[in-house]
C-alpha cells in the first residue's frame, strides 16, 4: 500500500510542524502560570496578549472581543447558551438552521428543555437559509439567531453579511460558527455584521481542546464558567498557554497563506468534483456548485452505503468520512443531507472529501482513478441497482 491519502479534514486536520515548534517552549522551559507576577511569568503572559492580537487582527475585531475557550463545541455552547441567559428577560425565543452543527443543535436543545423556544430554519436543496423566512421568523421576543458560516458537510457558504443586517435591522443577536470557516476564507466580523462567532483550533492545523469565542464589544452574555479572572472574569480556568500560542501560530501562517491555499484547494476540488461527476454515473454534488468551502466536495451516489465506500477507501489508504464524524457509528441518515431533501436512501450513500493545502494533484487522480472501481463494484452487490438496471 502507499502512502496515506487523508481527506478528511473537516473532522480535524494535522497540527502544522511551525505551529508545534511555537508551542514547545511554552510546555517546558516557559511552563508558567501567566497569572504569577515572576518574569518568567510576566513572558508568558505577553505571549498571551500577542496570541489575542494576532487572532483578533485576522477577523477585524479588537483583541479585548477575543475569548480563549477549550473548543468549538464550548464557543458554541457559551455563546448560545450565555447569550440565552442574560437576555431572558427581554424575551425567549431564538433561530438557527436545521443545517447546524450538533454544538448549536444540542444546545438549542437544552435551552428548549428549560423554557425557551427555538425556530429551526429550513434550507434550500443547496444548503441555503432564506434571508425571507429568516426576517419573517423574527419576532419581538426574539433575542438569537445562530447561523453557521459554512456547513462542515456540505460546504455552503450561507449569507452571512446579509443574515447580520436583518439582525442589526431588527435589534436582535447573531452568533456564527465559523468552525469550519475561520482560517480557511476571510472573515470580517465588522463588514459582515457578527456580534458572536465560534472558532475551533483543531480544524486549522491546531491543537485539539483549543479554541474562541469572539464577542462583540457591548453584547450581554454570562460568563461561562465560574472561577478565577481570566479572560476578563468571563471564562475562568487557566489558560491552556501552549495551546493558544500554537493557535495563534496557525493561525498566522493560515492568513498569510490564504490566497494561495485557497486557489490550490479549488483547482483540486473542481478537478476531483469534474471527473467524478463525469465518470460515475448516478452521481450528484451536494451543496452549492460554487458558494462552497474550497476545501470540501460532498457527492451522493445512487445505489450504494456511504459507510462501505469508506472501507473500501481506507482499504487504499485514502480517509474520507460519510458525513460528520459524530455520526458515523449511527444508523441514521445525517440531518444535513436530510433538510436538503435527500430521501433517506440517498443520504446514506454519499461521501465528504475534505482536502487542505496539502492536498497534492497526485492525491486527487489517485482518488478519481480508484472511486469509479469501488463504485461499480458495490453497485454489483446492490439488489437495488439489480432491480434498478433490470427495470430501465
Ligand atoms: C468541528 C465542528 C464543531 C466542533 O468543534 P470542536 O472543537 O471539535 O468542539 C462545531 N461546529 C462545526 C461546524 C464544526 O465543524
Amino acid at each position: 500500500m502507499g502512502k496515506l491519502i487523508y481527506m478528511d479534514n473537516a473532522a480535524t486536520t494535522f497540527v502544522d510542524k511551525r505551529v508545534l515548534d511555537a508551542m514547545i517552549p511554552y510546555l517546558s522551559d516557559k511552563c508558567f502560570n501567566p497569572s504569577s507576577i515572576y518574569d518568567g511569568a510576566q513572558d508568558v503572559h505577553e505571549a498571551l496578549d500577542n496570541a489575542r492580537e494576532t487572532i483578533a487582527k485576522s477577523l477585524n475585531a479588537s483583541p479585548r472581543e477575543i475569548y480563549f475557550t477549550s473548543c468549538g463545541t464550548e464557543s458554541d455552547n457559551w455563546a448560545i447558551k450565555g447569550v440565552a441567559h442574560a437576555n431572558a428577560d427581554k424575551g425567549k425565543h431564538l433561530i438557527t438552521s436545521k443545517i447546524e452543527h450538533h454544538a448549536v443543535l444540542h444546545t438549542m436543545k437544552a435551552l428548549e428543555r428549560e423554557g425557551f423556544e427555538v425556530t429551526y430554519l429550513d434550507v434550500d436543496s443547496n444548503g441555503f437559509v432564506s434571508l425571507s423566512e429568516l426576517e419573517k421568523a423574527i419576532r419581538p421576543d426574539t433575542i438569537l439567531v445562530s447561523i453557521m458560516y459554512a456547513n462542515n458537510e456540505i460546504g455552503t457558504i450561507e449569507p452571512i453579511k446579509e443574515i447580520g443586517e436583518i439582525c442589526r435591522k431588527k435589534g436582535v443577536y447573531f452568533h456564527v460558527d465559523a468552525v469550519q470557516a475561520y482560517a480557511h476564507v476571510p472573515i470580517d466580523v465588522v463588514a459582515e455584521n457578527i456580534d458572536m462567532l465560534s472558532v475551533s483550533g483543531h480544524k486549522f492545523n491546531a491543537m485539539k481542546g483549543t479554541g474562541f469565542l469572539y464577542i462583540k464589544k457591548g453584547v450581554k452574555i454570562n460568563t461561562f464558567m465560574d472561577g478565577g479572572a481570566q479572560e476578563r472574569n468571563k471564562r475562568a480556568g487557566t489558560e491552556n498557554v501552549a495551546g493558544i500560542v500554537g493557535m495563534a501560530k496557525a493561525s498566522e501562517i493560515a492568513f498569510a497563506e490564504m490566497d494561495k491555499r485557497i486557489k490550490h484547494e479549488i483547482e483540486i476540488r473542481d478537478y476531483m468534483i469534474d471527473r467524478i461527476l463525469k465518470e460515475i454515473p448516478y452521481s450528484k454534488l451536494n451543496g452549492d456548485r460554487n458558494k462552497r468551502l474550497p476545501n470540501n466536495l460532498n457527492i451522493g451516489f445512487e445505489f450504494i452505503e456511504g459507510e462501505s465506500m469508506l472501507l473500501a477507501l481506507n482499504d487504499l489508504g485514502v480517509y474520507a468520512s460519510s458525513g460528520s464524524a459524530c455520526t458515523s457509528g449511527s444508523l441514521d441518515p445525517s440531518h444535513v443531507l436530510l433538510a436538503i431533501g435527500l430521501p433517506h436512501e440517498k443520504a446514506h450513500g454519499s461521501l465528504r472529501l475534505s482536502i487542505s493545502h496539502e492536498t497534492t494533484m497526485d492525491d486527487a487522480k489517485f482518488v478519481c482513478d480508484n472511486l469509479p472501481k469501488i463504485v461499480e463494484r458495490l453497485r454489483s452487490m446492490s439488489p437495488l441497482y439489480e432491480d434498478f438496471v433490470k427495470n430501465k
